[in-house]
C-alpha cells in the first residue's frame, strides 16, 4: 500500500511482532524513498559526486579506458553501474572513455522505478537489472557504483549487560516514536573474539548486503575480466558505534522520525571488504581516499583545461575541484577502492 506512510506500517508490524531489525527498518525505508523520487541536486535531500561536477566522472571514464587498453582493449565489454541515481556519472564517464576508443553495451544495477525513468532518458538501450545476478556473463566487465554501499542495510549488535544483542527498532512507552531497542536473542556468536569483552553501550556495526555484492562482483571478475570501482563515504579502518544517518533537504535529521521519507546511509567499512573479495579470488587493488585518486587521475589539470575554454565559469570549477576534492570536503570522507580480475592489468592510481 504505496500511500500509507511507512511510519505506520511499520507501528502495525511491530504491534503484531515485536521490534524489527536495524538491517529490515533500513532496507525497507530506503526502498520506499528510492523508490518514490529522484533524491538528488539542489532542490532534493543531497548532492553527490557526478552532480557536482563532470569532471568526476570524466575521471572515472579515463580510469577505466586506460585499464581497458592496457588489457588489450578487449570486446565486447560491459559497463555495469550499481545505483546509478540520474545516470549522470555513466553520461560523462562515458563520453570520456568513448574518446579513447572504450564503447561498452551499458547496464544498469537500480531497483527504483522512479530512477530508472530518469536514467532510461539519458541511455535509452541501456539494461536494467535487480541485481547482479543477471548482468552479462560472457564478457569482461567494467563496475563502478558510486554513493551505492552506503544506502544498503546495515545490521547492528549491541553490548548490554546480559550479552550481545542485536539492535532493533521498537516504540517507546507511549507509542509516539520509533526507537532502537536491544532485542531478546543472544547474539554473541555472531561477535568476533577480539570484540567480545568490549563495553557495555558498544555498537559493532556490519553490511552483510555490501560483503554479499562486493562478493558477487569478486566472482565474476575472477571469472570473466574485469575491474571494479567503489566510491563511498567510508572509512578505510575498522571502527566501533552506529554510523547510521538520515538526511533530508540537505540536513542531517533523526534516522527513526519519518522512515522512507529521508536518505538512510551508513559509513562503508571498506576494510571488511578486502578479504572479501581475495576470498571471491580476485585481486583488492587498494583503498585511496577520493581526493588523492582525483588528483592522481589529473583533475587539477581538467580543471585548468575546463577553465581556459570558458574564463567565465573559472570561479564554478574552482569550487568543484575543491567540493570534490578539498580535505574538508568530499576529498578525504569518500574513499574509493578497486578490485580486478588477477588476470588484468593492476589499475592506475591506487
Ligand atoms: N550513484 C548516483 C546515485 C547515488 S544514490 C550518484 O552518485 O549520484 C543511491 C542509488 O542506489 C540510487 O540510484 C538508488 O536507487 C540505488 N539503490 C539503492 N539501493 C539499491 C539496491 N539495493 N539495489 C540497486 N540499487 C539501489
Amino acid at each position: 500500500m504505496a500511500d500509507d506512510l511507512l511510519k505506520d506500517i511499520f507501528a502495525r508490524l511491530i504491534r503484531a511482532t515485536g521490534p524489527i531489525s536495524v538491517a529490515h527498518f533500513m532496507a525497507e525505508s530506503n526502498a520506499r524513498y528510492y523508490g518514490t523520487r529522484d533524491p538528488l541536486g539542489a532542490c532534493g535531500d543531497f548532492i553527490t559526486a557526478p552532480e557536482v561536477s563532470q569532471m568526476f566522472g570524466e575521471m572515472i571514464g579515463l580510469w577505466l579506458a586506460d585499464l581497458w587498453i592496457r588489457a588489450g582493449r578487449p570486446g565486447p565489454i560491459a559497463y555495469v553501474e550499481a545505483g546509478p541515481g540520474r545516470g549522470t556519472l555513466a553520461q560523462d564517464a562515458l563520453r570520456a572513455a568513448a574518446r579513447q576508443g572504450l564503447v561498452p553495451d551499458v547496464h544498469f544495477v537500480e531497483t527504483s522505478p522512479a530512477l530508472r525513468a530518469l536514467q532510461r532518458q539519458r541511455f535509452p538501450g541501456a539494461t536494467w537489472h535487480d541485481d547482479f545476478a543477471t548482468v552479462p556473463a560472457d564478457r569482461p566487465l567494467l563496475v563502478v557504483g558510486n554513493e551505492f554501499l552506503d544506502a544498503l542495510p546495515v545490521r547492528q549488535i549491541v553490548r548490554m549487560a546480559e550479552g550481545w544483542r542485536e539492535r532493533m527498532i521498537g516504540w517507546d512507552a507511549q507509542g509516539q516514536r520509533l526507537l532502537p531497542v536491544a532485542g531478546d536473542r543472544p547474539m554473541d556468536a555472531a561477535v568476533p573474539p577480539d570484540r567480545a569483552g568490549a563495553p557495555e553501550g558498544t555498537i559493532i556495526e556490519t553490511c552483510p548486503a555490501a560483503a554479499a555484492v562486493t562478493a558477487e562482483v569478486a566472482a565474476r571478475l575472477a571469472a570473466q575480466g574485469g575491474a571494479a570501482l567503489w566510491i563511498d563515504y567510508g572509512h578505510a579502518e575498522p571502527h566501533d558505534g552506529s554510523t547510521l544517518q538520515a538526511v533530508r533537504a540537505h540536513r542531517k535529521v533523526d534516522p527513526f522520525a519519518d522512515p522512507g521519507e529521508a536518505d538512510l546511509t551508513a559509513l562503508v567499512d571498506f576494510a571488511a571488504l578486502v578479504p572479501v573479495v581475495a576470498a571471491a579470488g580476485a585481486r583488492c587493488d587498494g583503498i585511496a581516499s577520493q581526493g588523492d585518486f582525483l588528483r592522481c587521475l589529473g583533475i587539477e589539470a581538467r580543471a585548468a583545461g575546463l577553465a581556459r575554454t570558458a574564463p567565465n565559469h573559472a570561479p564554478a570549477l574552482a569550487r568543484a575541484l575543491d567540493r570534490l576534492t578539498g580535505a574538508e570536503e568530499m576529498g578525504n570522507l569518500f574513499k574509493v577502492m578497486a578490485f580486478s580480475a588477477a588476470h588484468w592489468p593492476v589499475p592506475a592510481a591506487l
